[in-house]
């Protein structure tokens, strides 16, 4: 995205209507917090450069309502058990939208985590969950592996079991979107944020309309364009841009405080073919990383990878080797499928925002992180996060803005009980996972 404004055009600048909050980016973190603003009674524009909620890196998720069983390997047990309970929530008020699997882990000779290990592990992640007695996990009787999809059990020492989730990431987006839409919250589409200033309080945030950035990419007579821009206005601005919310906070004059970040690209294929109704999480035989295999519209998607990205989040795109990679870890886990790289009907990825830190991209904190800044009041920047936690992520943020715009915390409102409707492709005109 090219958030520079060009110094050479003339400008119409229409003004628009204070609000007390606005939000840049509509993906699952700008409508989640649109909707906790407005179940709170203050009023909130998002502004969005795409024609809809969720396009970017919420529509490029590996789908999972999920606790993050692998993070136990980094201890992050806050973590793990914010993502379980907000699992529990999600598939209380999103039903059609989130629904429970059975995933499998085989354990070979070859696996880097041993069987005490993961056995431990999804210990812990059931009693994370309240599962005291562990009765959601479990091993498979060797004498049953031959039920399991054609697994390849050359070298297989054992296979255990586990729950977690599935979604829709973009319907799930647009139906936490429509929900703040119910609730109050505008939204402004194929709108780009040019321009950020703050003066007497107040942020004045200006965009340039879809349509006119379209229109100057094609113009080679760029002096002679006439800009459509527009301004908004509020007392507290949250950068909900994802993975570019730096190239954003750029726009500062004088500049604002901002946290060094990993962009980690993730790529997935879909398979023609659908090799299980369950799901199942390897280790990749290249590098001994975790890999998912999930039922998904009738196909099999496969993923992810974790590429560390040198330029911006834009650049995002799948590598040749990487659709290698994953092939080979499916031909690896279920080789009398045959699958090929004829069988792939998509490859999507999408963009990961780590904070920077020691170790691998494996390593760094999945945390989610809100940046209050120092020098301008009432506003924010969201560093991270996942689909999973958004409303628990835009609740703690609403607070922090409640103050801001000095609202008593002690009438905050949870969106705990807001049920999501789902939300119907009229293409398709059906939801399935
Ligand atoms: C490969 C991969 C797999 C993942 N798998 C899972 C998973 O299984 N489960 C899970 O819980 N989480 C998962 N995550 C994490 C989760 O997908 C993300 O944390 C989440 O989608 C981020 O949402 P967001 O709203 O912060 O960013 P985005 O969805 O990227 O939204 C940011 C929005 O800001 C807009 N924007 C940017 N700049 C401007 C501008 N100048 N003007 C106007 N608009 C602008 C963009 O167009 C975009 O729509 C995964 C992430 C990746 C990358």
């Amino acid at each position: 995205m090219n958030n520079a404004a060009s110094n050479c055009h003339r400008s119409n600048i229409i003004e628009n209507n204070c609000s007390d909050v606005i939000v840049i980016g509509a993906g699952v973190q700008g409508c989640g917090i649109a909707q906790a603003t407005a179940h709170n009674g203050l009023s909130v524009q998002v502004l969005e450069s795409n024609a809809a909620p969720g396009l970017e890196t919420s529509s490029n998720s590996t789908k999972l309502i999920h606790g993050g069983l692998r993070y136990l390997e980094t201890f992050s047990f806050s973590l793990v058990k914010e993502c379980l309970k907000e699992r529990r929530l999600l598939l209380k008020n999103a039903p059609s939208l989130v629904h429970v699997n059975r995933f499998y882990i085989p354990i070979y000779k070859t696996s880097k985590r041993s069987r005490l290990m993961v056995y431990c592990g999804l210990r812990l992640y059931a009693l994370l969950d309240g599962d005291w007695l562990g009765r959601s996990v479990g091993c498979i009787k060797k004498a049953n592996w031959q039920s399991l999809d054609a697994l390849n059990t050359d070298n297989l020492k054992a296979v255990f079991y586990y729950q977690d989730s599935q979604t829709h990431d973009q319907y799930l987006t647009k139906a936490i979107s429509k929900s703040a839409q119910q609730l109050g919250a505008q939204f402004h589409f194929d709108v780009q944020v040019r321009s950020i200033n703050f003066a007497n309080g107040e942020y004045k945030v200006t965009v340039a309309k879809k349509q006119n950035i379209d229109n100057q990419k094609n113009s080679k007579l760029q002096n002679n364009t006439t800009e459509n821009l527009e301004a908004f206005y509020a007392k507290s601005l949250v950068n909900a841009a994802g993975p570019w919310v730096n190239q954003l906070s750029r726009l500062f004059i004088p500049a604002v405080e901002m946290l060094a970040i990993e962009l980690v690209q993730g790529v997935h294929i879909v398979v023609d073919c659908r090799i299980s109704e369950s799901c199942y999480y390897g280790e990749s035989p290249d590098d001994g990383r975790a890999v998912f295999i999930l039922p998904w519209q009738g196909k099999t998607l496969i993923g992810t990878t974790e590429t560390i990205l040198t330029a911006s989040a834009s650049s995002c795109a799948a590598s040749d080797e990487e659709i290698a990679y994953l092939l080979r870890f499916v031909q690896c886990y279920f080789p009398s499928k045959n699958i090929s790289q004829d069988n792939i009907v998509e490859v999507f990825s999408g963009v990961r925002t780590l904070l920077r830190g020691e170790g691998d991209t494996n390593s760094l904190s999945r945390e989610t992180r809100i940046l209050a800044s120092t020098q301008y009041p009432g506003y924010f920047a969201l560093y991270g996060g996942k689909l999973t936690v958004y409303r628990a992520t835009s609740e703690h943020l609403v607070k922090q803005i409640f103050k801001s715009v000095g609202h008593k915390l002690e009438n905050y409102k949870s969106t705990r009980n807001i049920s999501l409707e789902p939300f119907i492709d009229k293409t398709s005109n059906h939801f399935e996972v």
